[in-house]
């Protein structure tokens, strides 16, 4: 059987314990889960790319089936080369539904045809957001209920 890979895109500035929980809770789903870091040139981000990298990784230290790359471009074009046939998205309202559906139909209609799941955000992680995050953390302010527990954090 073909594995199934999915692929967890974002830009997890910072990833957050809402991105955690999706990821955790799609492990019984797929074989194997690519969280991608979507890198736009024409775009400032607080933790480099590196850090991203590292951060993520040390979550998921523990679970053999998670891999963390970056990709530039699309999305899909990305899944393609992964042989990712699903991708993950995580919603927390309706606002997160109505951008990602549009995406979702669009990706579907396209030659390869990605299916995206997604999974319901849990109550206790629905208010959580990079936006705010960053804010806090320019602000010097304290991220940790935000971020996953034992996340290494730049020194
Ligand atoms: P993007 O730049 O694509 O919006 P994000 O890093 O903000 O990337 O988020 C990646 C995915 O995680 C998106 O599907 C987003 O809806 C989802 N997500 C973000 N925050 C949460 C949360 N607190 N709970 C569940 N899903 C979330």
């Amino acid at each position: 059987m073909t594995k199934r890979i999915a692929l967890f895109p974002g830009s997890f500035d910072p990833f957050t314990r809402g991105h955690e929980s999706v990821v955790r809770r799609a492990l019984d789903l797929f074989d194997e889960i690519i969280i991608a870091i979507g890198v736009n040139s024409s775009k400032k981000y607080l933790f480099d790319l590196d850090q991203r990298v590292s951060m993520i990784e040390s979550v998921f230290a523990d679970a053999p089936s998670v891999r963390v790359e970056s990709y530039k471009g699309l999305t899909i074009d990305f899944a393609i080369r992964e042989g990712a046939r699903y991708l993950l998205r995580g919603l927390r309202n309706s606002r997160d539904f109505e951008y990602e559906a549009e995406i979702a139909r669009m990706n579907l209609m396209m030659e390869a045809g990605i299916e995206t799941v997604f999974l319901i955000s849990l109550p206790e992680y629905s208010a959580i957001n990079s936006t705010i995050i960053r804010e806090i953390y320019k602000n010097k302010g304290d991220i940790s209920t935000f971020v996953p527990e034992g996340m290494n954090m730049p020194s």
